[in-house]
């Protein structure tokens, strides 16, 4: 079965700059989403790639910031019984799935992944189908029906130690949708996997030339890469990880100047952790360059202060903005994904 290839073009990526707002107003806007929060008794859990002040408004109100994984269990967690995820929609359907009697709610719907797009339930049950001796293991970056079709759902940031459980156990896998951590994980585990064709529009922009070429400028610099990048630019690396695991990455490497393959989201929090290092963004530039997102997800970027607070402040708003999954679909969904949350943590 040969698979067409899932990757979006520019045309299907939206165009989202986010507006600039003075200090004061974002200020103005952090103060009246914490009002809007409590009066809802509602949790903000947020991803690294959103805002900085949208995240620094998680913690503030007693919220969470975190890679996909750690959201999810965050959510799963808390006692509140609203939860307001900020990140995009297949993070909120996560979080449903998991929670099924709380409510869910972000602040825009809209905010996709080119990932969960790039990987359409009927044509992965199709692929499904073609391979049925094969272990279905599905990224988080993926819908509640595609889930809902798989054996087991995984993060980047424990998708190595899943796949290597299952290799042991001399399963083969069928692998979606990002072909690029899927090759990532296949070289460092030796699995048997079987690739779907699609791709992060931030992570595959990133061109190992021009990063190459940034090293030699700055020589003593560490690179730090997420594994959804091309494998050139991988093969640069000091360190590859999730997230969270970039984050830790930069605070235990030597160095005190690194280069950050992975949406510029997260330099809010590598800055806050480690405020006497320095961080620069690898280049999405160079031949062949598209610069369809500029290494910041136009998903992740509707995210903004503003339209939090002005989905939270209009029940209309807020119930057209509320995650919703059918109930069979997200029973099914919950096996795999709570599959993830039992295998311990790497
Ligand atoms: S950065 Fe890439 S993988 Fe993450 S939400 Fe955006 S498109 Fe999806």
């Amino acid at each position: 079965m040969n698979l067409p290839d899932y990757a979006l073009t520019a045309e299907r990526v939206p165009q989202h700059r986010p507006a600039l707002v003075p200090v004061q107003e974002r200020q103005r806007l952090q103060g009246q989403v914490a009002e809007l929060l409590a009066a809802r008794d509602a949790v903000l859990v947020a991803h690294y790639y959103v805002d900085g002040d949208v995240q620094d408004l998680a913690e503030a109100t007693g919220g969470f910031v975190s890679d996909s994984l750690e959201m999810a269990r965050f959510g799963r967690d808390h006692p509140a019984q609203t939860l307001i995820v900020a990140g995009v929609r297949f993070m909120g359907e996560t979080a449903k799935i998991l929670s099924p009697h709380k409510r869910v709610f972000m602040p825009t719907l809209e905010a996709e992944c080119s990932l969960d797009i790039g990987c359409p339930p009927a044509a992965f049950a199709a692929f499904r189908q073609a391979h049925p001796e094969r272990t279905a293991v599905v990224y988080a970056n993926t819908s509640a029906k595609v889930k809902a079709l798989s054996d087991w759902v995984v993060t980047s940031s424990i998708a190595l130690p899943i796949i290597e459980h299952l290799a042991a156990k001399g399963e083969k896998v069928l692998w979606a949708p990002d072909k690029h951590l899927g090759r990532y994980i296949q070289s460092q585990t030796d699995a048997d996997m079987l690739l779907w064709s699609g791709a992060c529009v931030v992570h595959e922009e990133f061109k190992a030339k021009a990063l190459g070429d940034l090293k030699r400028i700055y020589p003593d610099a560490g690179v730090l890469v997420h594994p959804e990048s091309p494998a050139a630019v991988v093969g640069i690396a000091d360190a590859v990880g999730s997230t969270s695991q970039i984050v830790e990455a930069a605070g235990t490497l030597p160095h005190e100047l690194f280069i950050v393959a992975t949406d510029r989201g997260l330099f809010h929090k590598l800055r806050q952790r480690h405020p006497h290092k320095r961080f620069i963004e690898a280049p999405t530039a160079g031949e062949g360059a598209t610069c369809r997102s500029c290494a910041h997800c136009p998903w992740m970027a509707m995210n903004e202060l503003q339209v939090l607070a002005d989905t939270l402040a209009d029940d209309a708003r807020l119930a057209a903005n509320e995650v919703l999954v059918a109930p069979e679909t997200g029973r099914q969904a919950m096996i795999p994904l709570e599959r993830m949350l039992a295998f311990p943590r790497p």
